[in-house]
């Protein structure tokens, strides 16, 4: 079956309610018919729901439906995006193990190596995305894994998943795509040969800017050895922010679809105006990343960033002239919203980490939504 399709008629089993969408399991614990049913749940010996902190049928949907989705063999589903990265990496990485990361990253992903990573013990070395030739130079025979993002936020810069993974597997180094700008819809990691694939739900596979939400997905062997930090350490999804995702993946390809067909407009017409010093959009063929964007996904997707020849100060005026656009921290919500990544998502890192980064002072990111594209291009005052 098509995409579209399992994302719709992937579900939990009919109650005896024969309901026709998956109610919320909003319950925290369940009860055994007997001591032996109690006894044989706990000791792994037979299936079945004991408390929502391990297991809970509504994130079981949601994570069942990621997996399919990815192309992967399982799912855990998480709190919020980082909670999801942060589970990887305390489950998989232990005292003296060393992992590689793109310079490009979310900037809360940044701290979980700086503050937590660094403290117990595990070495990191950032990389230039888009300089493959120079990683080699950074592999340690401790080195376990390598981290990414592409399209990478804000940048939007694109990376090679295939000649990655080759990279990675010939130094036997996990491959971790942090996958939130695509979307299972426009790019599946794992079929390209990634290890781990992390989603904040909170973006895209909500789309509406109403709950936050993660999901790992992997192989069988490593959602294993990620499940027990899950059960004892607890960023579970809540069964109601699982539904909500469960029901958003139902609309994943036909809200797609939209954001892409808009922000490639908005990306053209971006590019076409004197007062523009550059825009980065993965479909756009004048940019970086275009042969391998066109290779690996099957749109853009529906974020751009871009500088005004007139820099910050450009910039703080376009977002002050704003009628209609959102001015928020947000993406992938089906309203347009503007942000300016230095003084707010990438804010707490240094100068030259942002510059490394490929964010400059004047780059506004724009996450483009659902509403009509001329009512956006209306409310973008260039000048
Ligand atoms: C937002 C975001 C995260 C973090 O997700 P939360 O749900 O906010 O915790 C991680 N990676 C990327 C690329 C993001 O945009």
């Amino acid at each position: 079956m098509h995409f579209e399709t399992i994302a719709i008629r992937t579900q939990t089993e009919r109650s005896q309610h024969h309901e026709h969408a998956t109610p919320i399991f909003a319950t925290s614990s369940f009860v055994f018919d007997d001591a032996e049913h109690m006894r044989a749940l706990f000791a792994n010996e037979q299936d079945g729901n004991i408390y929502s902190r391990f297991t809970n049928p509504s994130v079981r949907e949601f994570e069942q439906k990621m997996a399919i989705l990815e192309g992967g063999e399982d799912a855990i589903a998480t709190s919020t995006g980082m909670a999801a990265i942060f589970a990887t990496f305390a489950s998989l990485l232990q005292q003296g193990d060393h992992i590689l990361m793109s310079r490009a990253v979310f900037g809360s992903t940044f701290k979980i190596n700086s503050d937590y990573l660094a403290k117990w013990g595990i070495t990191y070395d950032y990389i230039d995305p888009l300089d493959m030739h120079s990683w080699e130079q950074s592999v340690k025979k401790e080195t376990k894994l390598l981290y990414l993002e592409t399209p990478s936020n804000p940048g939007l810069d694109i990376i090679d998943l295939e000649k990655t993974s080759a990279f990675c597997k010939q130094y036997g180094i996990l491959l971790v795509v942090d996958n939130c700008f695509a979307t299972p819809y426009l790019q599946q990691p794992l079929r390209f040969g990634a290890d781990i694939v992390i989603h904040s739900a909170t973006k895209y596979i909500d789309g509406q800017g109403r709950v936050m939400g993660g999901a790992i997905v992997a192989s069988h062997t490593i959602i294993e050895q990620i499940y027990p930090f899950m059960k004892n350490a607890g960023p579970s999804l809540s069964p109601f922010n699982a539904w909500v995702l469960s029901k958003s993946l139902e609309t994943l390809a036909v809200r797609m679809d939209r954001h892409c067909s808009n922000a490639i407009q908005i990306a053209q017409w971006l590019e076409s105006r004197p007062e523009v010093n550059f825009v980065k959009y993965p479909f756009l063929s004048s940019n970086q990343g275009y042969n391998i964007a066109i290779k690996q996904m099957k749109a853009g997707g529906g974020m751009i960033s871009f500088e005004l020849k007139g820099g910050l100060s450009a910039g703080q005026t376009l977002i002050d002239n704003r009628k209609m656009i959102s001015l928020s921290a947000n993406l992938g919500d089906c309203r347009t919203i503007i942000t300016h990544p230095a003084s707010s998502t990438h804010s707490k890192l240094t100068p030259e980490e942002r510059l490394a980064a490929g964010i400059s002072d004047g780059l506004i990111r724009l996450s483009v939504g659902l509403e009509h594209v001329d009512d956006i291009i209306a409310d973008l005052q260039l000048s």
